[in-house]
């Protein structure tokens, strides 16, 4: 319950139409995280200022607050329970003004990537980032968790597409600095502390972002290889191609692309199902004659020894390929007990890692079966760790596994999904004491009531 003073300025602020009760909430797809839509109620704000005076009011009420767009993150940033007030951004849209001379997009936080990137092809670009939850994440949802994807390898991650931000802080100061240039050294660059801040320490409203040049005509191609080093050093060749453009690189083990490709009927997408490894590769002939690109590829291929490859010959094979790396839930209908790791690793470990981490999950528990893929670009892995019943009361112990010796070797546990809940005990076992210290101070600074999407990320006083 409510104090119904509250629910009066709340609905004096923004309307009582953009409010909406426990029970509507119910009734609302709670997308990635069954309990996202806990909180008593929700609020649907239309402007920066609505969101300033909303969090003022939350402040002086002691509400708590949890920041909210696509609900497709993946590490439950954004669950919120009884007693709490959802912030949306449902409504924070408006024009999506695209600046080709520039190449840069003015959006609101409630943009889905797939509409930015709809806009910006128009005038020949892209928005230089794809994750696989493209129709629903938000910009803002993904400056919040700072994502990554299958790009990142060519044109960074979130933070590098950023220019210039617009975020409320927790105690309603409004920060609009929306600048379009990459050259801006004007003193502390705070716009770097809400991305990837998950929620905690302010709603972020607005952004101007990078954009990339749209690509033309693609070739996408799946090659199998006997092991992780051939399919890197195939990578490196491909993406130091003078003629053509690499534009992904979705790399896959055995055990993820045989299951995923069974459950989803599309075995023959797999050029040698036996293989190590499979990686789904996408390039832009840069004349834009995929025949004479086509020859040059064959050749690079012929020369690293690779003979099992196949090309998309059409859309709808190309599609199957993208289905088979991008669909890991099919691994859920097939397989029950899943859990999922998300870390980092120079490419030079990569090989090592797997073949170790497989072997001593193996050691672990009979029944743990280990299914990788990744970005093989920036080397991302995503790991599904299955196993019977037996394998739940075993979840530290499988964690100790896949986490043994990154944080020596300045690989990361958590690589591109974010802390939200979920991480928030690794993050103070593995996070450097000094940097936890520091973040505890920074969101003191901000959200000195401890408002903003508490119990997220870091305990804000240990
Ligand atoms: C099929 C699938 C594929 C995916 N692939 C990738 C991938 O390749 N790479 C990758 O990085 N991620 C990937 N993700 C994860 C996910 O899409 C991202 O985390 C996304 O960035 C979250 O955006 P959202 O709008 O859904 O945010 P939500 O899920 O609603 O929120 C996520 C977090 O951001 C905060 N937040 C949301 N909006 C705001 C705001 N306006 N201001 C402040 N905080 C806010 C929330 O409080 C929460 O902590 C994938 C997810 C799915 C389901």
């Amino acid at each position: 319950m409510m104090d119904p003073l509250f629910v009066n300025a709340l609905e004096k602020v923004c309307g009582a139409k953009s409010i909406r009760a426990a029970e509507d909430l119910a009734m609302q797809d709670y997308g990635f995280h069954a309990e996202n839509l806990g909180a008593t109620c929700a609020v649907r704000p239309t402007s920066t200022a609505q969101v300033s005076d909303i969090l003022k009011l939350c402040n002086r009420f002691g509400v708590s607050v949890v920041p909210q767009g696509g609900l497709t993150g993946l590490a439950g940033g954004a669950v919120s329970n009884a007693g709490q007030v959802i912030v949306s951004s449902a409504r924070l849209l408006g024009e999506i003004e695209i600046d080709p001379v520039n190449r840069i997009a003015h959006v609101a936080a409630g943009t889905t990537l797939e509409a930015l990137d709809h806009e910006a092809h128009k005038h020949g670009l892209c928005a230089g980032i794809d994750i696989g939850a493209r129709a629903t994440a938000t910009i803002g949802g993904m400056i919040a968790t700072n994502a990554g994807g299958s790009e990142a390898f060519r044109n960074g991650i979130m933070r590098n597409r950023v220019l210039g931000l617009e975020a409320v802080s927790a105690t309603g100061i409004v920060m609009s600095d929306l600048k379009r240039v990459t050259k801006a050294n004007e003193g502390i660059d705070v716009k770097q502390l809400f991305i990837g801040s998950e929620g905690t320490l302010g709603v972020i409203t607005r952004a101007v972002l990078r954009l990339a040049p749209a690509p033309g005509i693609c070739c996408t191609f799946i090659a199998s290889f006997a092991d992780t080093i051939t399919a890197l050093n195939m990578f490196h060749t491909l993406n130091a191609m003078s003629f053509a453009r690499l534009l992904r690189a979705e790399i896959m083990w055995r055990d993820y692309a045989v299951q995923t490709a069974m459950a989803l009927g599309l075995q023959t997408v797999l050029p040698a199902p036996d293989r190590a490894v499979h990686v789904a590769f996408e390039m832009e002939p840069l004349d834009g004659s995929v025949d004479t690109f086509l020859e040059s590829l064959a050749e690079q291929l012929d020369k690293a020894g690779c003979e099992d490859v196949i090309v998309a010959q059409n859309d709808r094979e190309r599609n199957n390929i993208w289905k088979v790396r991008e669909d890991s839930w099919a691994l859920e209908k097939t397989f029950s007990n899943n859990f999922w790791y998300d870390v980092s690793l120079p490419h030079s470990m990569l090989d090592r890692y797997v073949t170790h981490t497989k072997n001593a999950l193996g050691k672990l528990h009979p029944s743990i079966r280990t299914f990788v893929m990744g970005h093989l670009g920036d080397g991302n892995l995503h790991l599904t760790i299955s196993g019977d019943a037996e394998i739940g009361p075993l979840h530290a112990a499988i964690s100790d596994i896949v986490y043994n010796g990154l944080a020596q070797s300045g690989a990361s546990f958590s690589a591109e999904h974010g802390i939200g809940i979920e991480k928030r005990p690794d993050l103070e076992r593995f996070g450097d004491a000094g940097k936890l210290t520091l973040m505890r101070m920074i969101k003191s600074g901000l959200d000195p009531n401890g408002i903003m999407n508490p119990g997220k990320v870091i305990k804000q006083h240990p």
